[in-house]
């Protein structure tokens, strides 16, 4: 298999089967997919405003005659750097877990962008201007998934099988993975970090794991994650260790009554440093306080909060 260069563009990575790249990968730069067999095509996400989702059907078009007229797409989960394009491709029939659509619902592009107008003082603030600041939220409307789905559902692009599984609750409430088996390829969704840390907003991550070996049973040898270059099962199976790993380091500090940013100060992150966005970890280390029955924090304020000190410090 021919490794994909992490370059800005549309990749094919199968026959018909294609990785939309937005390097660097750090907070709000996502990848999405294509597949297209004759005059179908499927889009997996959408990206977080408007001009980046133009720009990127645009490319398409340009290169696949196929996705000039794009007939389904799927959102893999919530987060409106999957989401948050989708009014530009409203005529599609748009597809995604019963618990995504309704999570979508909640969270309106407006309270964003004001939040990246007048940002919070101190390192709160420099952290919102690293997340969002390179974004346009204005004229964002939120379209949900007008086909909702519990569990597992195949959908047909041309003769192509496209089967969608629902893993969630683990980085949202409602992900899903996108898997084109005929060739080999899957798509994961935020499932898969590749090149930084992950970032529990839902869990509990012992669900993370599962649909790490969810994602590891299909097989399949090209893995397209949420963000980062696109891959193979070594980098899924070093996500589920991430995790595995985390709750080893995290119940002893539970049980030595140590409170979230305590225990994540206290972690030696080893190797793991080299890992983005290192701010999520201790994100990371309060889902695990939660999944145990510890008091931590569930908003996302205080979350926020949380990642901008630790990160500063
Ligand atoms: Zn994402």
């Amino acid at each position: 298999m021919a490794t994909t260069p992490y370059t800005k563009g549309l990749h094919e990575v199968g026959d018909g089967v294609f990785a939309y790249l937005q390097p660097d990968g750090s907070w709000g730069w996502s990848n999405a997919g294509l597949v297209v067999d004759g005059e179908a095509s499927l889009l997996v996400d959408t990206l977080f405003d408007l001009k980046l989702t133009g720009e990127m059907l645009d490319t398409m078009r340009a290169a696949v005659p196929a996705a000039r007229d794009i007939g389904t797409v799927v959102n893999t989960h919530a987060n409106g750097d999957h989401c948050w394009g989708n009014q530009l491709v409203r005529d599609a029939e748009i597809v995604g877990s019963t618990a995504c659509a309704a999570e979508m619902a909640e969270l309106p592009p407006a309270l964003l962008a004001a939040l990246v107008a007048s940002p919070p003082e101190g390192p709160q603030g420099e952290l919102v201007r690293t997340m969002f600041g390179a974004f346009d939220f204005d004229d964002i409307e939120v379209v949900v998934p007008t086909t909702t789905f519990d569990g597992e559902l195949t959908l047909r692009v041309g003769d192509t099988d496209v089967h969608l599984v629902e893993v969630g609750p683990a980085h949202t409430r409602g992900d899903v993975i996108v898997h084109v088996p005929g060739q080999d390829v899957v798509y994961t969704g935020d499932i898969l970090f590749n090149g930084g840390h992950p970032i529990v907003w839902a869990g509990p991550v012992a669900n993370w794991v599962a649909a790490c070996d969810r994602i590891l049973g299909l097989g399949a040898a090209t893995v397209v994650p949420g963000h980062g270059p696109v891959c193979g099962p070594a980098e899924v199976e070093a996500q589920r260790d991430y995790f595995a790993w985390l709750v080893d380091e995290v119940r002893p500090r539970v049980q030595a009554g140590m409170d979230p940013v305590a225990a994540a100060r206290d972690i030696d992150l080893g190797a793991r440093s080299a890992l983005g966005e290192q701010e999520r970890f201790v994100a990371n280390v309060a889902a695990v306080y939660r999944d145990l029955g510890a008091p931590a924090p569930v908003d996302a304020a205080t979350i926020l909060l949380q990642m901008a000190e630790y990160g500063a410090g």
